[in-house]
C-alpha cells in the first residue's frame, strides 16, 4: 500500500476529550430562552441532543445529520424566541471547553512535510466556523487540506456517503488512505466499510468489547510517523 492521504476525526482525536459538563453546555442556552426558569429548558435541550446523536449513530447507521438550530428549534419551537441569540450562547460555552491534543499540530505538519494530504471529517452538528476557529487557534487548520462536517451533509458517519464526501474532495481511492479515528463504530467500522484502513485512537475513552479489528492501534496520533511507513 502506497498511502496518500490521512483523514482524521475531531472530537477525542486531534481535540482531548475532557469531562465536559453537557448540561452547562445547554444551560448556557436556557437562560436566553428562559432566563426565569432555565434548568427544565437545559435538561430538555440536553436530551433532545443525546436523542439527537442516539437516532442516528448510536442506534442509527448514519442516516441523516443537522444542525445545532435543529436541536434547539426541536425543543424551542416558538419562533418569537431567541434562538440564534441562545445558539451563540451555547457555543460560546463550548468555547472554554475545547483543547487540542499537544501531539496533533507536529504530526500533522511532518505528515505534510512529507507530501501527504489530509483531511478531517467530524460529526458535528456545530457550525464550520466554530470548528475553524478553533482549529486556527490551535494552528492546525492550515495543516488540514480539506475539512468535512457533517453538519453540511445529509449523512454522518458511519454512512459511507460521510467518508465518500472527504475522498472526492482529495481526489484519492480508499485503498490509498487511512483514517484515524477514537470511536469503533463510527470511525473504525465506517472507515473499513468504504475500504480505507483504519487505526484507533486508544486510551481517550473506555472502549467496549467489540468485534470490529482495528487495522492498527495507537495511543497518540504521533504514532502514525513510524506506522505508515510499513504500509
Ligand atoms: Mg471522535
Amino acid at each position: 500500500m502506497t498511502v496518500e492521504a490521512v483523514l482524521f476525526d475531531w472530537g477525542g482525536t486531534l481535540s482531548t476529550h475532557a469531562d465536559f459538563d453537557l448540561l452547562a453546555m445547554w444551560r448556557a442556552a436556557a437562560e436566553v430562552l428562559d432566563p426565569a426558569d432555565p434548568e427544565p429548558l437545559a435538561q430538555r435541550l440536553l436530551d433532545a441532543e443525546h436523542a439527537w446523536w442516539d437516532e442516528r449513530v448510536g442506534t442509527g447507521d448514519g442516516t441523516g445529520s443537522g444542525t445545532t438550530e435543529d436541536i434547539v428549534r426541536s425543543v424551542a419551537q416558538t419562533t418569537q424566541l431567541p434562538v440564534q441569540q441562545a445558539i451563540s450562547a451555547y457555543h460560546g460555552a463550548w468555547d472554554r471547553a475545547v483543547d487540542h491534543d499537544p501531539a496533533a499540530r507536529g504530526t500533522l505538519k511532518a505528515l505534510k512535510d512529507r507530501g501527504l494530504k489530509t483531511g478531517l471529517l467530524s460529526n458535528t452538528h456545530w457550525p464550520r466556523e466554530l470548528h475553524e476557529r478553533w482549529l486556527a487557534e490551535a494552528g492546525l487548520l492550515e495543516l488540514l487540506d480539506v475539512r468535512v462536517y457533517t453538519c453540511e451533509l445529509t449523512h454522518m458517519k458511519p454512512h459511507p456517503q460521510a467518508f465518500h464526501t472527504l475522498l472526492d474532495a482529495l481526489d484519492v481511492t480508499p485503498g490509498r488512505a487511512v483514517f484515524v479515528g477514537d470511536r469503533l463504530r463510527d470511525d473504525i467500522e465506517g472507515a473499513q466499510g468504504v475500504g480505507l484502513r483504519a487505526v484507533l485512537l486508544t486510551g481517550r475513552h473506555p472502549v467496549l468489547p467489540s468485534a470490529i479489528v482495528p487495522d492498527a492501534e495507537m495511543a497518540s496520533v504521533a504514532g502514525l510517523l513510524e506506522l505508515l511507513p510499513s504500509w
